[in-house]
């Protein structure tokens, strides 16, 4: 058994130097799957080649993030697209709404939310959600999928027990849940409690969003273990429930047990 963390950019410029010893040290400190989620073109080759050379242990979301959505947003999901037929992805993201960043695009975004997840259901793969001041409409248009099948993580979840209720009700949908938990005061380790260890993936974000003691400073998958160290003792059980649990979420979800040996390198014929 070991850990997953289901959302992590270690392919992010904050790692240009040491990227490949931050997935060695993920591995060290038992987090032995790493999910890198997409952002856009301009950072994607960097993911897949990082990836790549670190296939026994990483795997890729593809799709467009929401504050990647632009003038060029209809390009970058053709390139989504193309890349779907040759690429071994185990999600479609990240994407969804971010309206706290802009509303400048916001049809946009909602309508490059809808067709990734599309992809999706036409792929068989989860979808990992993006949303920030964007509960209301990220709900609904995950809602309008509802009894399709389509199942996914909504990442970096703070949201109240109300707005997981809303969640719960599309089924089999996961949230994602990260360093805040470790923060003085997050209104996440109250309504954590309430959500059940069977609906919880880990992640860090890295490289954001890093968890205490070393808050204000880079964050990167290695600090897995804290997060799940404070959702145990927040939630009265052992780290090892944590880790059983979550990681078997995590292993169903993007289903990291079926995934076969080699991913069809970028370009390749
Ligand atoms: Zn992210």
């Amino acid at each position: 058994m070991a850990f997953v963390d289901t959302h992590t950019h270690l392919y992010d410029e904050a790692f240009a130097s040491d990227a490949d010893l931050a997935v060695l040290r993920a591995g060290q400190a038992g987090v032995k799957s790493l999910i890198f989620p997409d952002i856009d073109s301009s950072t994607r080759e960097r993911m897949l080649s990082l990836a790549s050379a670190h296939r026994d242990s990483v795997h890729v979301g593809l799709g467009l993030h929401p504050t990647s959505v632009n003038e060029g947003w209809r390009d970058e999901i053709d390139a989504v697209e193309r890349l779907l037929e040759t690429e071994k992805a185990v999600a479609i993201g990240e994407t969804g709404l971010d309206f706290w960043w802009s509303r400048e695009y916001q049809t946009q975004q909602l309508e490059s939310f809808r067709i990734q997840m599309e992809f999706a259901l036409g792929k068989g793969l989860p979808v990992i959600v993006h949303s920030r001041e964007a509960t209301e409409a990220t709900l609904k248009a995950v809602g309008q999928f509802r009894g399709q099948g389509l199942t996914g993580v909504f990442h970096a979840f703070s949201g109240s027990i109300e707005t997981f209720r809303e969640i719960e009700k599309l089924g089999g949908w996961y949230v994602g849940i990260g360093g805040v938990l470790t923060f003085r005061n997050a209104s996440i380790a109250d309504t954590v409690k309430d959500i059940p260890l069977e609906r919880i993936v880990l992640e860090t974000d890295s490289p954001y969003l890093t968890p205490v003691p070393h808050r204000g400073k880079r964050n990167e998958s290695a600090y897995i273990p804290l997060i799940a160290s404070r959702l145990a003792q927040i939630k009265g059980i052992d780290i090892s429930e944590v880790e059983e649990v979550t990681t078997r979420n995590a292993e169903r979800l993007f289903g990291l047990q079926n995934i076969p040996d080699g991913r069809t390198d970028i370009g390749q014929k």
